[in-house]
């Protein structure tokens, strides 16, 4: 396959800034584990960061050190000390990543922004929306540590979200505010919450504008480069520096618009990617993809990090109905649907998805939905088998072969 050199990879200017932006939410972390003048909440991606903000927290998350691991490549020379305290090969790879990561004291955050470590909690809060992995993760540093482990057991499968579902939940959130009202020493605050509520919902607004600048062609982003900027989007939703990245990023996206300056150069083709990147290999598949004029142009994982319902006037009703309606809770016609409105609002051509296989949750192709996609979309696809992190799972040469022959499919349309 004819692959172009790195310069192939057009660097996005906003890159710089988002450095900055994550550095000082690092340092920041680092100083309150050194010096306690900060109590810190480690939360999972898709869980109550706003409630925890609301009360002073500086908030960690695990999976985004996890895909920190898999694209450092780390991952492998941790997993199997994991592995060999009883966490098996065939459960998350973030989760074995990082456990590991901590039993051998050893992590890229340290390189890259300095920090004594990964920063130790002072309360563990979990949402089991994404699977159960999420919550048995937490209940490691549960145990090492002694620390309270609180959150939210999410129903998975959903079709349509009843009022009970969300009254449930509703009550599950304020369920959480005695325990946090105690560790952070802070009465709740409703005023504090509206306000972060309100931010996050800015920031994922301005996160969906980024991800649809990607609908116009050529596009201005690709999947790759969308990984990489959704960093903000996980980590810094509810403080107003995400928003702020996020309007220096459109409005460079959108210049490219204007100017026809393409992510990737000649775009021929456009494809769908479903299911998790394969962190370590990012850039290897931007330049494979490049290299043969395709640009992946959307992605269900990052498109997952928009959060509409939190604009409602109600901010647990928000919170609840975002971390309740994101497509990994969703049943499998839902599920569907929402895929057969993206092919079609994103121009698709091809849909690459991806196996992970320590992660079921985020793989939807083990149970026909590709086949019957293509009966009511007509879109082509193609599978790889893969991971996340554990690129041992990975086959470059089957992927290769792989999307060599989605390529191919595409020539030989009329
Ligand atoms: S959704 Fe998948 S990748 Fe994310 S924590 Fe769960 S098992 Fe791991």
């Amino acid at each position: 396959m004819g692959e172009r050199d790195s310069k192939a990879i057009k660097k996005i200017q906003a890159t710089g800034l988002m450095r900055k932006l994550m550095g000082a939410y690092f340092q920041e972390l680092d100083e309150a584990a050194r010096t306690g003048n900060r109590k810190i909440a480690w939360c999972t991606s898709v869980g109550p960061a706003e409630l925890l903000r609301s009360f002073g927290f500086l908030v960690y998350f695990p999976e985004n050190h996890g895909a920190v691991l898999g694209s450092s490549r780390m991952a492998q020379d941790l997993i199997p000390a994991a592995n060999a305290r009883g966490y098996s090969p065939d459960i998350c790879s973030y989760l074995t990543s990082d456990v590991g990561s901590y039993l051998k004291g050893e992590t890229p955050l340290k390189q890259a922004f300095g920090m004594a470590g990964v920063p130790r909690a002072d309360v563990l809060v979990y949402n089991t929306n994404q699977c159960r992995d999420v919550k048995d993760w937490l209940a490691f540093y549960e145990r090492e540590w002694d620390v309270p482990l609180i959150g939210i057991d999410t129903p998975r499968g959903l079709g349509d979200l009843s009022r009970d579902h969300l009254d449930g939940l509703i009550a599950q959130h304020k369920a959480l505010i005695p325990t946090l009202e105690d560790i952070s020493g802070r009465a709740f605050d409703l005023d504090r919450l509206k306000e972060v509520v309100a931010s996050s919902y800015r920031c994922t607004m301005l996160w969906k504008q980024v991800l649809g600048s990607a609908t116009h062609r050529p596009s201005p982003l690709t999947f790759f480069d969308g990984t990489i900027h959704m960093g903000p989007a996980v980590v810094l939703r509810g403080l107003p520096e995400a928003e702020h990245y996020y309007e220096v990023l459109i409005q460079e996206l959108e210049q490219r618009n204007a100017d026809g300056v393409a992510a990737v150069d000649g775009e021929k083709h456009r494809f769908y990617w479903e299911g998790m990147p394969v962190w370590g290999k990012l850039r290897d598949h931007a330049l494979l993809f490049s290299g043969q004029q395709a640009c992946v142009v959307a992605s269900t994982y990052c498109n997952s990090w928009i959060f509409e319902p939190l604009g409602s006037d109600d901010p647990f009703e928000g919170m609840a109905r975002s971390y309740t309606e994101l497509f990994i809770v969703r049943s499998e016609d839902f599920k569907e649907r929402y895929l057969a409105d993206m092919f079609a609002s994103y121009d698709i051509d091809g849909i690459i998805y991806h196996d992970a296989k320590t992660c079921p949750n985020n793989s939807n192709c083990r149970y026909g939905m590709p086949q019957r996609l293509t009966r009511t979309t007509d879109v082509p696809y193609v599978t790889i088998n893969g991971d996340l992190n554990d690129l041992r799972l990975y086959s470059e040469e089957q992927a290769r072969t792989q999307f060599e022959a989605l390529i191919e499919q595409l020539h030989e349309q009329p």
